[in-house]
């Protein structure tokens, strides 16, 4: 019998300010875009991050990987800088993004990305991140 491969998942969830403005384009043309979302002085979400891994059950611990591991991780990579920070001016690894959604699963990953790897056995699968209930992303990484 061949080993099962699982996805375990990690949630996290971080309170920041951002606002989505391109600095390429005119003044008009960010307040098309981006709308309220373009507010000069930025507005806040509370974001939910899922980390999920793929990788074979280990027939001795029963795990695919520890899952205090992965919880320190995304806490150190991606919690502890985002936290109550403006996320278009306090996030070292931001500088330079548009800070959507889709930007941020981007940056986790290449952060997440080699912890996971590190431990050789299992890899890094899928970032979520959530902006509001309704509205989330999904990376699945860079294609092959
Ligand atoms: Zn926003």
């Amino acid at each position: 019998m061949s080993t099962p491969e699982v996805e375990i998942v990690h949630r996290e969830e971080f309170a920041a300010a951002h606002r989505l403005h391109n600095p390429a384009l005119s003044d008009d043309e960010n307040r098309r875009i981006y709308g309220i979302c373009n507010n000069e002085r930025g507005h806040g979400h509370n974001y939910v991050v899922d980390v999920v891994v793929r990788g074979p059950v280990d027939p001795r611990t029963g795990m695919v990987m520890n899952l205090v591991d992965l919880a320190g991780f995304v806490r150190e990579e991606i919690v502890q800088p985002c936290d109550h920070k403006h996320l278009n001016h306090d996030v070292a690894f931001l500088e330079g993004r548009i800070t959507t959604a889709e930007n941020l699963a981007v940056a986790f990953w290449e952060r997440v990305e080699p912890r996971i790897a590190e431990i050789g056995t299992c890899r890094l699968h899928r970032i979520r991140v959530y902006e509001s209930r309704t509205n989330f992303v999904d990376y699945l990484g860079p294609r092959p």
